[in-house]
């Protein structure tokens, strides 16, 4: 998608921190982070949100919480870590291309906000 920021990063077209990045995603660090990890893990692919995954990107969805999982064990998140997908913009999403959120190094409360 030529005008999706998030395609835009993961072309290089766009700068951001990339903290990791294979054939199928990408991950960077959160322009402004919520807690002191903060990092969005991204499909290649470009959906809008989990309204339009479908059964072929079942696989990818696992994947990205694989690679969140990675992601906190290299930064020793030992406490605890959360990740989360905001669906809509009711629950907070801004930017339409899926992405999963990896968020740690402090306590998080629930009820989430
Ligand atoms: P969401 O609100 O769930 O759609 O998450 C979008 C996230 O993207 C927010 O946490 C933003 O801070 C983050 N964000 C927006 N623009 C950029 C950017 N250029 N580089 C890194 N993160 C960004
Ligand atoms: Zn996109």
């Amino acid at each position: 998608m030529d005008d999706c920021l998030f395609c835009k990063i993961g072309a290089k077209k766009i700068p951001a921190k990339l903290v990791y990045e294979d054939d199928r995603v990408f991950a960077f660090e959160d322009i402004n982070p919520q807690a002191p990890v903060h990092i969005l893990v991204v499909p290649r692919k470009h959906f809008a949100s989990l309204n339009e995954a479908t059964e072929e990107d079942g696989e990818v969805m696992g994947y990205l919480l694989l690679v969140a999982a990675k992601l906190a064990r290299e930064r020793q998140l030992l406490d605890g870590y959360r990740t989360l997908i905001n669906t809509g913009r009711g629950a907070g999403q801004s930017v339409f291309h899926l992405h999963l959120h990896l968020l740690g190094g402090r306590g998080f409360g629930w009820p989430p906000g």
